[in-house]
């Protein structure tokens, strides 16, 4: 059987890595194959080479300024090629990105089966997060097999009436990568985060990432103000920033934050790096979706910079808390975790509620009795 994977952006790699090495295994049953759309370029092929990765597709399609409306023509325009000529019985997609709404409606369109990766997840607020929300919703109407991270992710999938056989729990992919790599990195961290640890010299550290669109403008603004305060009255604590490429984050980060001794604003760091940087964080202050599945495994305490989530399991389960946007809310919670050793401890030792770094195994043992099935009858 022809599986087609398709992915853009770095979260979605990330995420997809595990499964085309997992589909790799079984060449006798699947001739895989990957299509990149590079929605994202530099920050997407630090995964590639970190996963030797190497796509039999790259679309390519990542402009200066490119708006939603040109990213999805693209996308579909230029998949249909790629399905016409490698005729894939399944097309895999990840999330919530714009890739991967485009590319699930040009995998319906070739008359492949759409199968969803880290599916079921909502917010049920068309315009939080924007545009994923409904990304998400209209990859879910498309999908013939829908891989849900977690039970509450299945859920919501039923209540939108999908049929039950058809939606599997697998946990999520992202702990898949990160436990098959975080050994690796941990022995051998690279020059640039030796030298930031070296300039750390045994501060607390404090590792910031923030880049969604609906936090843009005004809600980058309160988050800096906060940081910026976090920063000056501890002076012992350190923070460490890596900016999203997006010009609408680095603006105000850097007119904000470039002049503070203790605020370290660096470029994105390559996926290995940043694992070590969680690693040796304290506290992890984001409203990345991957971090926040990501920083349990490290037993790391996670300020989820969201007014709503599509990731309820976290806040249920103890291990993140929703702050928002608002700078005094940030201030209060970072500082209660300083603070407050009993609150840190108990935040820190909380159980991963996404998963067991097996589910990629899931998804293609899925795959392979999906076969058996249907060539029994
Ligand atoms: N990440 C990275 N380098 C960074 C920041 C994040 O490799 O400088 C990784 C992180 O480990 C996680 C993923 O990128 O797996 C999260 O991506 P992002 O926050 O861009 O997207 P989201 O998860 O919110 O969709």
């Amino acid at each position: 059987k022809k599986v087609l994977i398709v992915f853009g952006t770095r979260p979605e790699a990330i995420k997809m890595a595990p499964l085309v090495k997992e589909f790799e295994k079984y060449p006798v049953d699947f001739d895989t194959r990957v299509c990149v759309t590079a929605q994202h370029r530099e920050m997407l092929d630090q995964v590639l080479r970190f996963f030797d990765i190497n796509p039999q597709y790259d679309l390519d399609l990542m402009k200066p300024g490119q708006d939603l409306y040109g990213l999805t023509a693209a996308i579909i325009t230029e998949l249909k090629p790629v399905l016409e000529n490698f005729k894939p019985d399944y097309v895999f997609v990840h999330g919530d990105t714009t890739t991967t709404m485009a590319s699930s409606i040009a995998g319906f369109y070739s008359g492949a089966k759409v199968c969803h990766i880290e599916a079921g997840l909502r917010t049920h607020n068309k315009y939080a997060p924007f545009p994923e929300e409904i990304n998400r919703q209209i990859t879910g109407r498309v999908t013939d097999y829908h891989f849900a991270p977690t039970n509450a992710s299945r859920e919501n999938l039923l209540k939108e009436n999908i049929d039950t056989k058809t939606i599997i729990v697998t946990g999520n992919t992202v702990i898949d990568a990160l436990l098959q790599s975080v050994e690796k990195v941990k022995q051998e961290p690279s020059d640039l985060v030796k030298q930031l640890d070296n300039d750390l010299s045994g501060a607390d550290l404090l590792l910031v990432t923030g880049h969604r669109r609906e936090n843009h403008g005004d809600g980058f603004i309160r988050i800096c103000e906060a940081l910026k305060t976090i920063a000056l009255e501890r002076p012992s604590v350190q923070i460490v920033y890596p900016v999203h490429l997006n010009p609408k984050v680095l603006e105000p980060v850097n007119r904000i934050l470039g002049d503070i001794k203790n605020i370290k604003l660096i470029e994105p760091l390559a996926y290995h790096d940043f694992i070590w940087m969680m690693d040796r964080a304290k506290i992890i202050i984001t409203d990345s979706g991957g971090v926040q599945e990501e920083a349990p495994s490290l037993g790391k305490p996670v300020l989820v910079m969201r007014e709503t989530t599509e990731r309820p399991e976290a806040v249920e389960a103890g291990t993140v808390i929703l702050v928002g946007t608002d700078t005094d809310k940030i201030i209060q919670e970072t500082f209660a975790l300083l603070d407050d050793d009993t609150h840190f401890k108990e935040m820190s030792s909380r159980h991963n509620p996404y998963g067991d770094g097996k589910a990629c195994g899931r998804i293609v043992e899925f795959m392979k009795e999906l076969e058996l099935v249907k060539n029994f009858k």
